[in-house]
Parts: structure tokens; C-alpha cells; sequence
């Protein structure tokens, strides 16, 4: 039995919970940029599930090693070794240049694995003081959804009526080196930061703001660690962003694109000093670093070589985004944005952004606003320059 769409959108607000507020559009088949609905309407995917899809809807060679793990092996846990966990180790190892890595699933569970790896490093090697230890945060953070990340989200949606929370959180202004310098103390064990903030709408801080969190750490003994689950893998025209500035952070953490927009995986990278913290049984997940996983993981790192996806970021995310700001209108107040990862920010006379992205879905361009005033524009890198231009075309006749 096929539903139609307005079947399938009434059945899931009737029995799905009401977390999200979608875009009125069912998907049911995807390709490259494009996907489709059960009534066979074709649509340019602009979010790419929040860069999770940076390889495009079901690479051919992506779903091919999924396949062919699935019928050679899927999960051991680790309490076993496996033929697939190594070798993705190693290639992460390679594509980071840090000595380990900790496998996870998702992305708060790899941010989560980061906050822990800070706070057991200060207490076993930098000697803070037993639960005393701190780690600094920024304002309009998005690091993910369980209760001590969201203990330090300045959201109230995201935030309220979920407490107590978790202690030992120092929130400062983004893009403010001095409030940092003030907040670092003799207990603080780590910085956590977005290189540029996704969520917050695509946040893009002043240059020498992260080299400046490097040195800050260095010079306090603290570590840095850069949530790189949605900036990261080639999604702003380099492997990672922090690369834009030179830094060479403490903790890589990713996740999203790391799946290759099949499965959820999820990794933090960093050197023996830090990594090296964990002993058996102190950490863990089940499925964590499971055969399957790192079968799709380590092709959908391949892909992104290959294909040279970064280079197509860069490339690609200044044409289109040299492409949005020739378009004159009273409506948009600002362009911004690095590689792939951009948004129109909007003049509050313009009215909320959800009525363009209604207008623009209509147009076949499947984009999500963030917050009330701004419409992110971050499609699957595989994307061409005369799809970009029809995306433009559809933007112009929204908002110019
Ligand atoms: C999406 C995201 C997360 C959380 O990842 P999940 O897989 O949804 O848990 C964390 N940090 C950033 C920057 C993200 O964009």
C-alpha cells in the first residue's frame, strides 16, 4: 500500500512525538542532490540532513560496501576484535594526523566522549582539584541533545524544564578572546568550540579566532577541543575547518558526514597524551566502532578524497555564495557563510524565514530555516555549478 503524502504527514503527527516541525514534504526516494515524494515531485536537497549527506544521497560506492559488509559481518561489540575497526582507525589516524581515535555513534555521544576525555586529562595529568573541573563553552552553542551537553546550551527551548544540570560549564560570548582569557582558571581542563557555529545559523567568527583559542590553550595548559561533527569533512571547502586558520586542536570530534549519510558514526581523534587517559571499561559503546559502520565510514571517507570534495566546497560554495549576494533585495540583510555552509540572514521586515522555505520548497529547493530569520543553504558537495544555478533561479524569484 503507497500513502500519499498528506497520509503520511497526518500519521506522523498523529503517532510520532511532536520534537520536530518539518518542512511539509515526504521524502521517499533520494539520489546525489535530489530527492523525491510518494507523488513523484523532484526536489533539490539544501541541507543534506544537516551535512550528514555531504557525499550525496546513496553514493553507488557507499551503498556497495554497505551491502557487502552486511553479508560478511555487522556487529561484534568490542568485546571482541574485528576485521574493520582497524583498518577505519588507521585511516582516521591518517586523515587527522592525531595518534588515536574512539569510535561512537552519535554526535552528542562523541561530543560527550570529548567532555570526558577533558575532565579525566585534567584530573590525571594536569592535577585539578577532585570535581572541580571546568570547561569553557560558547553562547549559542549546538553540541547535541543529552542533558549535560543541553545544560550548556544558552536555548531555552532546547535547555528549559530539563534539570538539574550538569555543573561545570563556563558559557562566554563566541568570537571574544578576551572573555575566554578571563573565564581560564587553574581548574579550567578544556575549550569546546564549533569553528564556525552551524545551528546558531551559520555563525562565522572573526579570523584569529580559533589560532587565538589555540594559543590561549597552550599558554594555560588546557585542551582544545573542536566540535567538528557538522563543519567538518570537506563540508567548508577544507578537510576540517579549524584548517582554514592552522590550528592544530587537541580533539577532533566528528560525526554526521563520517556516515556517509547511511549510518550514524561518530569519532573523536586526539594524540596518546590526551586519548591515552581511558583504560578498559572507563568508556565504552555497543555499537560503537561496529563492523558495519566502519565498512560505510571508511568508504565515505574515501569518497570525500577521491572525488576531491573539499576542493568542490571551496570552489563551488564561492560561486554560489558570490551568486546569492548579487541578488538585490530589501528582504535579505546579510550572506554568509565558508564553502558549502551558508545562510541569508533576514531583515525582520522580511517576516520569519518559514515562509520562504515554504515558498522555495513550492520551487522544488528543500532548505530549513534556523531560528526565525535565517535560511541555511548547505547541499550535498556532489552538487554541480548548473544546479547551483538553478538553485539561484528559485532564490530570485523567493526573495529577489
Ligand atoms: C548535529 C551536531 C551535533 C549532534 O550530533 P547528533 O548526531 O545529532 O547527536 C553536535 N555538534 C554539532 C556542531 C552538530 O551540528
Amino acid at each position: 500500500m503507497r500513502y500519499s503524502s498528506q497520509e503520511l504527514m497526518d500519521m506522523e503527527q498523529q503517532y510520532g512525538a511532536h520534537n520536530y516541525h518539518p518542512l511539509e514534504v515526504v521524502i521517499t526516494k533520494a539520489e546525489g542532490i535530489w530527492v523525491e515524494d510518494p507523488e513523484g515531485r523532484r526536489y533539490m536537497d539544501m541541507l543534506s540532513a544537516y551535512s550528514a549527506v555531504n557525499q550525496g544521497h546513496r553514493h553507488p560506492r557507499i551503498i556497495k560496501a554497505l551491502k557487502d559488509q552486511a553479508d560478511e559481518l555487522t556487529l561484534t561489540s568490542r568485546a571482541f576484535y574485528s576485521d574493520r575497526w582497524p583498518l577505519f582507525a588507521k585511516k582516521l589516524v591518517e586523515l587527522t594526523g592525531k595518534d588515536m581515535i574512539l569510535p561512537m555513534n552519535t554526535g552528542a555521544e562523541a561530543v560527550e566522549t570529548a567532555i570526558k576525555t577533558m575532565r579525566k586529562w585534567g584530573y590525571l595529568v594536569k592535577g585539578v582539584e577532585k570535581d572541580k573541573a571546568e570547561i569553557i563553552v560558547f553562547e549559542d552553542n549546538f553540541h547535541g541533545r543529552t542533558v549535560t551537553i543541553i545544560s550548556f546550551s544558552v536555548d531555552p527551548i532546547a535547555r528549559d524544564n530539563y534539570g538539574p544540570y550538569t555543573p561545570g560549564f563556563v558559557v562566554v560570548p563566541y568570537d571574544d578572546l578576551e572573555a575566554v582569557k578571563k573565564a581560564v582558571n587553574k581548574n579550567t581542563v578544556g575549550i569546546l568550540v564549533e569553528p564556525i557555529q552551524g545551528e546558531a545559523g551559520v555563525a562565522v567568527p572573526s579570523e584569529g579566532f580559533l589560532k587565538g583559542l589555540e594559543t590561549i590553550a597552550r599558554e594555560n595548559n588546557v585542551l582544545l577541543a573542536v566540535d567538528e561533527i557538522q563543519t567538518g569533512l570537506c563540508r567548508t571547502g577544507k578537510t576540517f575547518a579549524f584548517q582554514h586558520e592552522g590550528v592544530d586542536p587537541d580533539l577532533i570530534i566528528m560525526g554526521k558526514a563520517l556516515g556517509g549519510g547511511v549510518f550514524p558514526v561518530s569519532a573523536v581523534a586526539a594524540d596518546k597524551e590526551v586519548l591515552g587517559v581511558f583504560q578498559p571499561g572507563s568508556h565504552g559503546s555497543t555499537f560503537g566502532g561496529n563492523p558495519l559502520a566502519c565498512a560505510v565510514a571508511n568508504e565515505a571517507l574515501d569518497v570525500l578524497i577521491d572525488e576531491k570534495m573539499s576542493e568542490r566546497a571551496a570552489e563551488l560554495g564561492a560561486y554560489f555564495m558570490e551568486g546569492l549576494k548579487a541578488i538585490k533585495s530589501p528582504k535579505i540583510k546579510q550572506v554568509r557563510g565558508k564553502g558549502l555552509l551558508i545562510a541569508i540572514v533576514l531583515e525582520e521586515s522580511a517576516g520569519k524565514a518559514r515562509k520562504y522555505t515554504t515558498a522555495l520548497k513550492e520551487k522544488g529547493l528543500l532548505c530549513k530555516e534556523t531560528h526565525d530569520w535565517i535560511i541555511r543553504f548547505a547541499p550535498p558537495l556532489v552538487i554541480t555549478r548548473e544546479e547551483i544555478d538553478k538553485a539561484l533561479e528559485a532564490v530570485r524569484e523567493v526573495l529577489g
